[in-house]
């Protein structure tokens, strides 16, 4: 059989797959207990936390989709990220972070270093010889990525970090914001991909979700037995909302894109525009990189106003059709503060250092009409001329 391509596996995963009533979409399953057929005699399922019919369904399609074996649904993001933590960390052990990762998982790692149960280095992965640099000094045995980096949407590449698992590290690519559409770390080399599929995956703003995806079958069984202990599994009920959402995801990353990229156009060309960044912009940091792994730029961009903190209030209570609000990733346009909002967690000086001003604001660009954007992005730009 032919290769099935992405928009295939996205619509037609898991159809049909119901033997007791033939439902073409797959039904979903809130039961949390399955009778055992007899005496010691457990089925495939006993109990949701462990399995649940419907979270499985939704991971074959995520697996499938990140051209991996094996996807592990847990409750958020940040439940994916502290599972792959504590499957894979002893204390003492080194994980090497970006320092201009998304805020909640600063936090997190930040947390995890001062109460002993791991190291961590935040540094900035986008310079390679400080990647190797810190690689040879703390010898880790976790190195997470994420790229393009939030909201600096700096490029970082995959497969040169991912060469260093020679050195026995675990390579984990946090893929949320390409989406498997734009972006396979897994093809690149990395370990394990993660998702926080409340963003682009699900795409409706009412789910939130996270995955781990690995072809490795040992790292699986690890996660599965941990994610179960946890108990940090996705719920059925997120699962089936998801696989809905999956069904549209292709239509929407390009069309997203396209949105995007007649909004960048715009912004370029105006004088309250400090600066844009964006990783389909030539003098954006791993320009190079992202036209050679990224297979589209994705529909998130930031940017920086001119002026004060007057300027940029009255800018945003100027706009009406950008929600002033954080995440990214669903049909409506949504714009955010990352210094107060996104990335308040991290301290100023760590934000300074990440190059996050107080200025900068970053847009999810959604599936409105962009000549309807557009238009309120240049009126409100009028209220601060
Ligand atoms: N990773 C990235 C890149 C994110 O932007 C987020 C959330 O914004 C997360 C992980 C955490 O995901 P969740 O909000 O689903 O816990």
């Amino acid at each position: 059989m032919n290769k099935i391509n992405q928009s295939t596996i996205s619509v037609r995963s898991g159809l049909n797959s119901d033997e007791q009533h033939g439902c073409v979409v797959s039904p979903i399953t809130l039961s949390t207990i399955y009778n055992f057929t007899g005496f010691n005699e457990p089925r495939m399922y006993d109990y949701s936390r462990r399995r649940n019919p419907t979270r499985d369904v939704a991971q074959k399609a995520l697996a499938d989709l990140e051209q991996g074996q094996y996807a592990i649904i847990t409750s958020s993001g940040m439940s994916a990220i502290s599972l792959i933590c504590m499957t894979f960390l002893n204390p003492g052990d080194f994980l090497i972070a970006p320092y201009d990762c998304y805020g909640g998982t600063y936090r997190l790692l930040e947390s995890l270093d001062q109460k002993g149960i791991c190291r961590v280095r935040f540094i900035n992965q986008c310079d390679l010889k400080s990647v190797l640099r810190s690689v040879s000094k703390y010898s880790p045995k976790l190195i997470l990525i994420e790229t393009p980096s939030n909201p600096m949407l700096r490029v970082t590449d995959i497969a040169f970090i991912c060469n260093l698992k020679k050195n026995g590290v675990i390579c984990v690519v946090d893929n949320t914001f390409m989406t498997p559409i734009l972006q396979n770390p897994l093809q690149l080399g990395a370990d394990l991909v993660l998702h926080s599929c409340s963003k682009y995956l699900n795409g409706h703003s009412d789910v939130i979700s996270g995955v781990v995806i690995t072809d490795n079958i040992k790292f699986y069984e690890r996660l599965f037995w941990w994610v179960n202990t946890l108990g940090i599994t996705g719920s059925a009920f997120d699962s089936y909302q998801l696989l809905r959402g999956i069904r549209t995801l292709v239509p929407r990353i390009y069309q997203q894109q396209k949105n995007t990229k007649n909004i960048i156009d715009f912004l370029l060309n105006q004088a309250e525009i400090k600066s844009v960044y964006y990783p389909g912009l030539p003098g954006n940091t791993g320009y190079e990189i992202a036209c050679a792994q990224q297979r589209g730029f994705g529909s998130i961009l930031s940017f920086e106003l001119h002026g004060s903190e007057n300027t940029l209030i009255k800018f945003l209570r100027s706009l009406k059709l950008f929600t002033l609000a954080e995440s990214f990733g669903g049909v409506e346009s949504l714009i955010s503060h990352p210094a107060t909002m996104t990335h308040a967690a991290m301290s100023q000086d760590s934000r300074k250092k990440a190059g996050i001003s107080n200025m900068l604001l970053r847009i999810s660009v959604g599936l409105e009409d962009s000549v309807d954007l557009i238009n309120d992005l240049n009126q409100a730009l009028g209220s601060i001329r």
